[in-house]
């Protein structure tokens, strides 16, 4: 049975090699609720910061973890929601630096680097990977659907002043949707906006995954590569998983309710996400079924596999 509430994976990720995540939310607490949001809707929409989870908790468990002779190429602040919404985000990112040679990378929507105390914090992060998807308040709204006091304007700025203060490297996501914000005109008023924010790299993603809601659908990659032109520098498309990346991952039981408890998933998410054949997958869901450990969901017509609580 896993011991963590607060920690998770490591996970194989195409961009961060074998990465340990931290989750700071309390599923699904998001400044914005994005049509995309492979998590589902948000329930908690808010700007206000706080302590969602007990930060010593956190200290401990990435203590216990490291003690147990964990090993990860990257700790990730992601989660159950927006991650700089914990009002001590910033002292985990110190904590990582101080106790772990490994590099960290805060996941964010950048809608609270409007805030210079959010940005202070931010910066402690090795790498910070952005995600825009709109260019106008119109777009935000059908992409992003904010909490009403945000807006665009002040969120770019934010982006921007970030950039100013911050010497690490970021890593801007554009998602796009077929038929929302995919146009070629739409993508090129993205990169635009971007282009003052100076990203180290742009990363160009669609909905490869069940998103929140059903009538969010895929970008054709060869569309994808050539949006992927408009960006300077150019951007590079990770719409796809690859597959066989979890070769190297212990899968068992217990990374698999690891997984559930971050977020429901089809077992041929699940097997995306570890590499593996959705055969495989399923000898794991068969047995922890049978004890009870997990039970399904239909959604959207595919069959979701959720902890029991
Ligand atoms: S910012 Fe992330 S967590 Fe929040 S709604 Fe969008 S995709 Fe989901």
């Amino acid at each position: 049975m896993n011991k963590y509430r607060h920690i998770f994976g490591p996970v194989p990720s195409r961009r961060f090699g074998r990465s340990l995540g931290v989750d700071l939310s309390v599923l699904k607490t998001c400044t914005i609720d994005c049509v995309f949001c492979q998590l589902g809707r948000t329930t908690c929409k808010t700007l206000e910061q706080k302590e969602y989870v007990p930060i010593e908790e956190v200290k401990q468990e990435l203590l216990a973890w490291q003690a147990s002779g964990g090993e990860a190429d990257y700790i990730t602040l992601s989660g159950s929601g927006e991650p700089t919404l914990h009002g001590s985000f910033g002292d985990i990112l110190s904590f990582i630096k101080e106790q772990f040679s490994t590099p960290s990378v805060l996941l964010t929507n950048g809608t609270l680097l409007y805030r210079p105390e959010v940005r202070a914090s931010a910066a402690r992060a090795d790498v910070v990977k952005i995600s825009l998807s709109a260019w106008d308040d119109d777009s935000f709204q059908r992409v992003n659907r904010p909490h009403e006091s945000l807006n665009l304007e002040q969120c770019i700025e934010g982006m921007r002043a970030f950039r100013q203060e911050y010497a690490g490297r970021i890593w801007m996501e554009v998602f796009l949707i077929d038929g929302v914000n995919s146009a070629l005109a739409d993508v090129e008023k993205i990169a635009r906006l971007i282009e003052p924010i100076y990203p180290d790299e742009i990363q160009l993603n669609t909905a490869v995954r069940p998103p929140a809601e059903s009538g969010v659908r895929p970008v054709a990659r060869e569309h994808l590569e050539q949006c992927a032109r408009l960006f300077h520098p150019k951007a590079t498309v990770i719409a796809s998983f690859p597959a066989h990346a979890g070769g190297t991952f212990k899968v068992n039981q217990d990374t698999i309710l690891d997984l559930l408890r971050r977020r429901p998933c089809t077992a041929r998410q699940m097997a995306e996400v570890f590499g593996m054949h959705v055969n495989e997958i399923a000898k794991y869901t068969g047995e922890l079924m049978r004890t009870g450990k997990i039970r399904t969901e239909y959604r959207n017509a595919d069959v979701y596999f959720l902890v029991r609580a």
